[in-house]
């Protein structure tokens, strides 16, 4: 749970923006870690064009500089550094806490899922859309030649997921069940347009389908 930064107000539980006075919160990462600005950086924010800033959000010894929007909040990662935040931030959990998983999950339903493809920060070219990983509900923007973008309150979500073991169980996952063909289900709708963009060759290539797949049945 986190507080308005305007007003002091508990924000809603899956929005950066408080219900009292409008104000946009930077929730990713706590405000110690938010405030170390390294300066500013050439990058457009792919959501509204304002130009990025640089951000440690690493720590002082260890720095891990991202790209951060100021105008919407939004965070650009270049290849690699995720995982490396990841790392420094959840820790390294050895069990999965499936009811964890699952509230999480719900959480990220409720908040929505924008359709439209938004310009790399670095080439401009349109990125794609892929979940993160295994029942993280992250859809992030990729461009797999320079990173990953991400709107207000998803590395929040990461953070959590990985804390509860979300990781594991992604890889556990795709090292189980490698080559199954994906089932559309009732529920899987929202995320039909992320099977075009061409995700082979990507990370998580081929795996996109599967995992949302098990996304939807895990839940159970
Ligand atoms: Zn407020
Ligand atoms: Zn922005
Ligand atoms: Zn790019």
């Amino acid at each position: 749970m986190s507080n308005c930064q305007n007003c002091g107000a508990v924000l809603p539980v899956n929005s950066s923006v408080c219900e009292y006075c409008d104000t946009r919160n930077f929730v990713d990462f706590k405000s110690s870690t938010a405030s170390s600005t390294l300066g500013p950086s050439q990058r457009k924010c792919a959501l509204c064009s304002t130009l990025m800033e640089t951000i440690n959000v690493g720590s002082e010894s260890k720095q891990l500089p991202i790209e951060k929007c100021n105008h919407c909040h939004s965070l650009f990662f270049d290849n690699g550094e995720v995982e490396l935040m990841l790392e420094m931030h959840s820790g390294d959990p050895t069990s999965i806490n499936r009811q964890r998983l699952h509230e999480l999950c719900e959480l990220a339903m409720e908040s929505g899922e924008r359709k439209a493809y938004i310009p790399c920060p670095v080439c401009a070219q349109l990125m794609n859309r892929q979940l993160f990983g295994v029942k993280s509900s992250v859809v992030v923007d990729i461009c797999h030649d320079h990173g990953l973008f991400f709107e207000p309150g998803e590395i929040r979500h990461l953070i959590e997921w990985k804390r509860a073991g979300g990781q594991i169980l992604d890889k556990n996952t795709k090292a189980s069940a490698p080559k199954e063909r994906p089932r559309k289900t009732s529920s899987s709708h929202e995320f039909e347009d992320y099977d075009e963009g061409g995700f082979s060759g990507g990370r998580n290539g081929g795996f996109l389908g599967m995992a949302l797949e098990m996304f939807f049945d895990i839940l159970d």
